[in-house]
């Protein structure tokens, strides 16, 4: 609705990495940062009694970034006990999450540092990633809606591929809306996060109403299981979420809101009236930006016969042009994936792809850390995948214009409802496609990654998502308990 482009909301404006003084005062602001180790532990508003730290590595020189103490049972217990929901006025919360933005933006080369040696991410996703999360803490401030009460202890489950972005954004509707939270990071990613809280109890979060509980899945199922827990906002695979359906159903009380962000098989179709130039930059950036973790990544292209060869050989000469390595460099395109059980996974698909002979182009990736190079895979239609990939791996299929309505079945028939990307230049083919893919977020003739919040509100449908979007309209609506009715004769 119109509300979205109110006058008083403006995004974060980020940095300009095509202007050289702005990457000198980047590179002076993370340099100090550059083999800092940072330490987390669980912090908690009572004596946190954690287990024995662990290391967390660099995925892209397997080298240590800090160390983690993961939150024991006891600390759990401690955080459920202590948990209380922030009473202050909404003005105040408000001004407390604004705060934080500003914190967040102030520090942003250390938290730039943590994003690219903890989560192997690129400057350029580095970038895109601040912004959001500063864009959801002031979203949600500015929406905070009148007259409602808060859920309770809500539970934030997030994902390592938006570290700070997603954490952030599920921290701060929860907040807005007067909740306390109970958050647990991802374990690839506990250093950023365990900074993020701070600077967030920084910018005056009681520490009872957010407390944070690094760790791994047993931490996750005593906060999805314990029956002090009035909601959850989860981001992560389609299967872990159905375990959580499943144990709040067992444990927690009927109607207890289930906030999921989850996979997807994004398709992209490209016409023959496309315009071959901006479709494949679309697609590159589409497949390979984030080394292609995104749920939001294209995985499946479908090309129009006629134009296909001409794409294809496109497509391949960006894709030798890529640069795939360090993502320290600012040179870099694409970085490592985030550990070796990811990569072990994306390199058995794609050597089973190898083994039957469909691979059209593959990048070589350095040989340390935990790089996959960007690969083209050649498959007959988009039900041959049967999950989803989730790295720099795009797979292609060609189609004639009579399979138009078969290829949108079989994008439906997927059950995820994620992005959807189309390039045609026909308008009444865009209205008719778009007409009738199931889909949360739609691009034509654009990219299909990088919403951006308050105008491209971002979530699915089907195995994709329960909704709202987040950094939309109704999202906050969500982290509220129902409306009371008084009634007076
Ligand atoms: N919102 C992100 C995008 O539009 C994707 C979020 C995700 O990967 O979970 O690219």
């Amino acid at each position: 609705g119109p509300e979205l482009f109110s006058p008083e909301r403006v995004n974060s404006k980020g940095f300009d990495l095509t202007h050289a003084p702005t990457l000198d005062l980047i590179e002076k602001a993370r340099a100090p940062w550059a083999s800092h180790g940072w330490n987390a532990a669980p912090l908690l508003t009572q004596d946190a009694s954690p287990l024995a730290p662990e290391s967390v590595i660099n995925p892209s020189d397997l080298t240590s970034v800090g160390q983690v103490s993961p939150a024991s049972e006891s600390d759990v217990a401690c955080a459920l006990t202590a948990a209380t929901l922030w009473d202050a006025p909404a003005s105040t919360r408000a001004a407390a999450l604004n705060k934080a933005a500003d914190l967040y933006e102030e520090n942003y080369g250390e938290l730039f540092a943590l994003l690219s040696r903890e989560a192997g991410k690129t400057m350029l996703d580095c970038v895109s990633e601040l912004r959001e999360a500063v864009d959801f803490l002031r979203f949600y401030a500015s929406r905070i809606p009148k007259d409602t009460k808060p859920a309770g202890v809500f539970t934030c489950i997030s994902p390592w591929n938006f570290p700070l972005a997603i954490f952030s954004g599920q921290i701060a509707a929860a907040l807005a809306t007067g909740n306390a939270v109970l958050a647990k990071p991802a374990e690839q990613t506990p250093l950023i996060a365990y900074r993020a809280i701070s600077l967030l109890h920084e910018a005056g979060i009681p520490r009872s109403a957010l407390q944070l509980l690094p760790g791994g899945g047993s931490v996750g199922a005593s906060l999805t299981s314990d029956k002090r827990v009035s909601g959850i906002a989860f981001t992560g695979s389609t299967a872990t979420a159905l375990k959580i359906r499943a144990s709040m159903a067992d444990n927690l009380r009927p109607g207890t809101p289930l906030i999921a962000e989850t996979g997807g098989l994004n398709a992209m179709i490209v016409d023959s009236t496309a315009l071959p130039e901006q479709a494949v930059q679309s697609i590159v950036e589409s497949a390979f930006q984030s080394a292609g973790q995104r749920c939001s990544a294209l995985r499946c292209l479908y090309l129009q016969d006629d134009i296909a060869d001409g794409v294809l050989t496109m497509l391949k000469g960006a894709m030798d042009v890529l640069n795939t390595g360090n993502p320290w460099l600012l040179s870099t395109d694409s970085g490592p994936v985030i550990d070796e059980l990811a990569q072990e996974g994306i390199a058995a698909h794609i050597e089973t792809a190898r083994t039957e002979g469909r691979i059209l182009k593959q990048i070589q990736a350095p040989a340390q850390g935990t790089y996959v190079g960007p690969t083209l895979i050649e498959i007959p239609g988009i039900a041959a995948l049967e999950k989803e990939i989730f790295g720099p791996v795009l797979h292609v299929v060609r189609f004639q214009s009579s399979d138009l309505d078969q290829i949108i079945a079989d994008i439906n028939a997927t059950g995820y409802g994620l992005t959807f990307g189309l390039h045609s230049r026909i308008d009444d083919r865009v209205q008719y496609v778009t007409d009738r893919i199931e889909a949360g977020n739609i691009y034509v003739n654009r990219n299909q990654i990088g919403a951006v919040v308050g105008s491209q509100p971002f979530g699915g449908e089907g195995l994709s998502g329960t909704g709202p979007k987040a950094g939309g309209p109704n999202y906050l609506a969500r982290f509220c308990a129902p409306d009371r009715q008084h009634s007076n004769a």
